[in-house]
């Protein structure tokens, strides 16, 4: 139901979960969030209920588990799979690499299911948007996309069908975060040495005002030094930037 990614000079813990906070008035019933640290390992909790469960869960196993400057984080009202943990967002695959956070529906998700079982992946969780994760991965760990997070993002996003907002990060690419949109809404938030990307612009209003909303089939590259926009055939493409000017 909301989305934040973040990349940037803070602890990435802290941003994030103050940019879930300020997107509760959306209401959810699960929450989780997941940070990347430099030196390549991805760290994630998640919790079904209000985000205080999810708070209280981080400090009894240790926020200072979450190192780093780079991270997502997510409120989910459930589609497919009870709200309880297993179900919360992010999902990762097998090898624990990659995590995504999804919002809106995957239609063809059962037929992508099939197909990664038939291939031997086992599924954790009874969400569609976990069949985004195991894709994501495989398609980064080999194939003409191989070791390109975004080529990746895009080569899956082209096979989904419904409505998504995704925020995918990888353990290897601990500098980038990639996010992509169909049929649900996804903004960017240009800080000073720091990017994010949202659900809604409620997420980072009180880092920065400088925005831009993404158009339909796009996908945004985000660093600590800016944002790169593509369609989903990785050609450039053009979003649109904006100001936050109401008061919050
Ligand atoms: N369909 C996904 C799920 O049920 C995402 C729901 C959402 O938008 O929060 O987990």
């Amino acid at each position: 139901c909301g989305i934040v990614g973040y990349v940037g000079h803070r602890p990435a813990l802290e941003v994030v979960l103050g940019g879930l906070r300020r997107m509760e008035y959306r209401g959810y019933d699960s929450a989780g969030v997941a940070v990347l640290d430099g030196a390549g390992s991805l760290t994630v909790e998640r919790k079904a209920g209000r985000l205080v469960n999810l708070e209280g869960r981080l400090d009894e196993t240790g926020r200072d588990r979450f190192r780093g400057t780079a991270g997502m984080g997510h409120t989910r009202w459930a589609t497919h799979g009870a709200p309880i943990d297993r179900n919360s967002h992010p999902h990762r695959d097998t090898s624990q690499r990659v995590a995504v956070v999804h919002n809106g529906i995957i239609e063809n998700f059962a037929a992508l299911r099939a197909e990664l079982e038939a291939d031997g992946v086992e599924l954790t969780s009874d969400t569609d948007s976990e069949t985004a994760a195991h894709l994501i991965a495989r398609a980064y760990a080999d194939g003409p996309t191989a070791g390109d997070l975004p080529a990746s993002v895009r080569t899956v996003c082209r096979r989904l069908d419904g409505a998504f907002t995704l925020v995918v990060a990888h353990a290897d690419e601990p500098d980038l975060i990639v996010a992509a949109r169909r049929s649900s809404p996804l903004v960017v938030g240009v800080g000073d040495g720091e990017t994010f990307v949202a659900s809604d612009v409620a997420a980072f209003i009180e880092h920065t005002r400088e925005a831009v909303e993404l158009g339909q089939d796009q996908l945004v590259t985000i660093t600590r030094d800016g944002y790169e926009v593509t369609d989903f055939a990785g050609e450039p493409a053009q979003a649109k930037p904006f100001t936050v000017a109401w008061d919050l």
